[in-house]
């Protein structure tokens, strides 16, 4: 949102895309001690603030999962759920949190194992799928899949409201893992029981950034950028937490006006 603020100041149009805001840290703050300016502010009110001063400045926000941006010439496409956002540059402010995979997902990931619906939904036509959610998306997701699929179950990785539709069986049990069988069926494993699919979808409300935008340079678990919190791939910033150490508010703030500023030097000479 620090970023957001600066663009707008520097004269271009921004959408923020957010998954779940009280999956961030900020909401998850109680209290903070040393973010200058506001004493003892909570993350989550420090966050009301911050977001009604975008909208005033003009700033777009969007709900979903950026799941992907590509590269096309001088444009950027960024899924965002079933939605594409075209944009000119791209500025991760994605935090720390790293969404953890279930064994076998990652092996399988494109091959029987999918995190989009609309992507693939389509080959699933009259086959039997389970939809593993973290987060409420999950249940849009579920019902779009049943008007496709011949059957449907639905398994929580985290809790979260479950879709109330007949075409839906919501399965108990915590998820262990995913198995490809000899019939290429794919077995959900709980600790209850398990079952076999055609196909397995998967939401969370995070992607790691190296899955987002292929290629991207990494340093440790972090983005690696320069002092212009530019990363490796032209027009592509990336601020606060998942730009590195020290994870404080105040940094990931001023971090967020550095991007703004070099994403509106580098746009300005394009
Ligand atoms: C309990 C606790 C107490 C803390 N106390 C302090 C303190 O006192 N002082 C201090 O300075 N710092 C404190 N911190 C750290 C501080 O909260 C973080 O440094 C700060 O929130 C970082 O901001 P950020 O925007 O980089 O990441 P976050 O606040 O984590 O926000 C990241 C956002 O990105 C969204 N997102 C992630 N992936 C995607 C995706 N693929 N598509 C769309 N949206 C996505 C998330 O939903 C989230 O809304 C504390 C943290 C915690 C957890």
């Amino acid at each position: 949102m620090s970023c957001a603020l600066t663009l707008r100041k520097r004269g271009l149009s921004c959408t923020l895309v957010t998954a779940d805001a009280e999956s961030g840290w900020l909401y998850k703050a109680d209290q903070l001690d040393n973010y200058p300016g506001l004493p003892h502010v909570s993350g989550k009110e420090l966050l009301r603030i911050l977001r009604e001063q975008a909208e005033d400045l003009g700033a777009a926000f969007m709900h979903g999962t950026a799941r992907q941006v590509q590269q096309l010439g001088d444009t950027f496409m960024t899924l965002v759920g079933n939605d594409v956002v075209e944009s000119r540059a791209v500025v991760l402010a994605v935090g720390a949190a790293r969404p953890k995979l279930l064994p076998g997902e990652e092996e399988m990931l494109g091959n029987g194992v999918s995190w989009c619906g609309t992507c693939d939904g389509m080959f699933y036509r009259g086959k039997e799928v389970a939809v593993l959610s973290a987060w409420k998306d999950g249940a849009e997701e579920a019902r779009f899949l049943a008007g496709l699929a011949a059957k449907v179950d639905y398994y929580t990785l985290q809790p979260h409201e479950a879709p109330e539709d007949p075409r839906i069986s919501l399965l108990p049990g915590k998820v262990a893992s995913l198995v490809r069988r000899e019939s290429r069926k794919i077995a959900v494993v709980t600790d209850a029981s398990e079952a076999e699919y055609d196909g397995v979808f998967i939401f969370r409300p995070a992607v790691a950034p190296d899955r987002m935008l292929p290629g991207l340079k990494l340093d440790g678990p972090f983005i690696a950028v320069d002092r212009r919190m530019q990363t490796s791939m032209p027009r592509v910033y990336a601020c606060g937490d998942c730009a590195g150490q020290p994870l404080q508010v105040a940094k990931a703030v001023g971090e967020g006006n550095i991007a703004a500023i070099s994403c509106a030097e580098d746009l300005a000479h394009a």
